[in-house]
């Protein structure tokens, strides 16, 4: 099977573990490296929008002009008494490569069969490939609960799919995404818990509804005694383009406007209730907090590394 997905990296970023301790009070968390993508032209996570914009933006904050690198990060926690993932990664669903999901759980001494939840933000394949192996399409977490909001599912399992504002994308790509989507429906059948909106899913973990990249993409609240932290899935892809921008959309957004409008209301709670988040697609680790800077505009603080001496 080939795809028009770009080759990933199979590097661990920096040369480092890719194995990234969050400190949220007396839990135990993780951000957990998958791969990386070089995305070019970067228009199209800013569509529309004149290539002159996009480099002077890019060039101001020392990137390179046209030319954006993507990481793909799960998140992993041991939350009242169980070993809970956040989306999966891209697994062996691209020929030639996988995605090291499997590798950090190594790291960390966490094979496969302990992790019993797993939260999906959404279908796409750089979340849910790590779920299922792609040729014998074996469950990869085989005594994991997969909760997966009622209206993803739903969108993904019609027979046939409006896709909206996803009209760029080459056939074949958005053929590889709606058919990795429904096997990962089919295989993890029995391990699917469907879940609405501002459903408690664990103690202190609710489902919040980001529509807008998908019909059922969702966030996760967790609360703990280290305060409140949400996983944002993808509604944002990258930190300087959509925190300058808001209302820049990708090419892989189903409805741009609905994508600008929740992220809109996203950045406005974030920024005002200054809550820590994580998001999927920033620069490894991709944890931290935003202000409101200009008019309708944010800026991203990413989580400092902390060194003990
Ligand atoms: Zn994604």
């Amino acid at each position: 099977m080939s795809s028009a997905y770009p080759e990933p990296s199979k590097q661990p970023i920096n040369g480092r573990n890719g194995v990234y301790r969050l400190s949220l009070g007396e839990t135990d968390a993780w951000v957990l490296f998958d791969h990386s993508i070089w995305v070019e032209p970067v228009q199209q996570f800013a569509v529309g929008v004149p290539d002159s914009t996009i480099a002077e933006l890019l060039e101001h904050h020392f990137l390179p002009s046209n030319r954006l690198q993507f990481s793909s990060d799960p998140l992993l926690f041991r939350w009242a008494g169980e070993t809970v993932l956040v989306d999966t990664g891209i697994g062996t669903q691209l020929p030639g490569s996988a995605g090291l999901l499997p590798q950090h759980l190594a790291a960390l001494n966490i094979r496969p069969e302990e992790i019993s939840v797993v939260l999906m933000t959404h279908l796409h394949v750089d979340h849910i490939g790590g779920a299922f192996e792609s040729g014998s399409g074996q469950a990869t977490f085989p005594n994991a609960k997969f909760f997966i909001s009622e209206a993803e599912i739903n969108f993904w399992s019609q027979s046939s799919i409006d896709l909206g504002d996803v009209r760029d994308l080459p056939q074949q790509f958005i053929d590889f995404t709606i058919q990795c989507a429904r096997r990962g429906v089919s295989i993890l059948e029995k391990q699917i818990q469907p879940f609405k909106p501002d459903s408690e899913l664990l103690p202190g973990i609710t489902a919040i509804a980001l529509p807008g990249h998908t019909p059922g993409h969702s966030g996760f609240v967790f609360n703990s005694a280290g305060g409140e932290f949400i996983a944002t899935g993808d509604t944002m892809h990258d930190p300087i383009l959509h925190l300058t921008h808001p209302e820049w959309t990708s090419i892989g957004d189903l409805s741009r406007a609905k994508t600008a409008e929740t992220r809109r209301k996203l950045l406005d709670v974030l920024a005002r209730d200054r809550i820590r988040f994580h998001s999927f697609h920033f620069p490894f680790p991709g944890v931290g907090r935003v202000c409101a800077t200009a008019e309708g505009a944010y800026e991203f603080v990413p989580d400092r590394f902390w060194w003990d001496s």
